[in-house]
């Protein structure tokens, strides 16, 4: 499903958000980027989403908007 294993382990552990930004709604969004992943951490009211371009554990692509704009190139 993902790119390593270590992004699946962090999605499992709730580390991680894998899904639609439209989805969220018990937290703010940090970053306003287009991907469908995010670094979650709790926060004073509910928890940010850090949205994420890259896996931090293997460096590979992940959103889809990367993919597209770098297809665009
Ligand atoms: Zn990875």
């Amino acid at each position: 499903m993902t790119c390593c294993e270590h992004l699946d382990d962090a999605i499992e552990r709730g580390a991680f958000y894998f899904g639609a930004k439209h989805r969220i709604d018990d937290g703010r969004i940090v970053n306003d980027i287009s991907t469908e992943y995010f670094i979650k951490a709790a926060s004073s009211r509910g928890f940010d989403y850090y949205g994420v371009n890259y896996c931090p554990f293997c460096g590979r692509a992940l959103s889809v908007g990367l993919w597209q704009a770098e297809k665009k190139k």
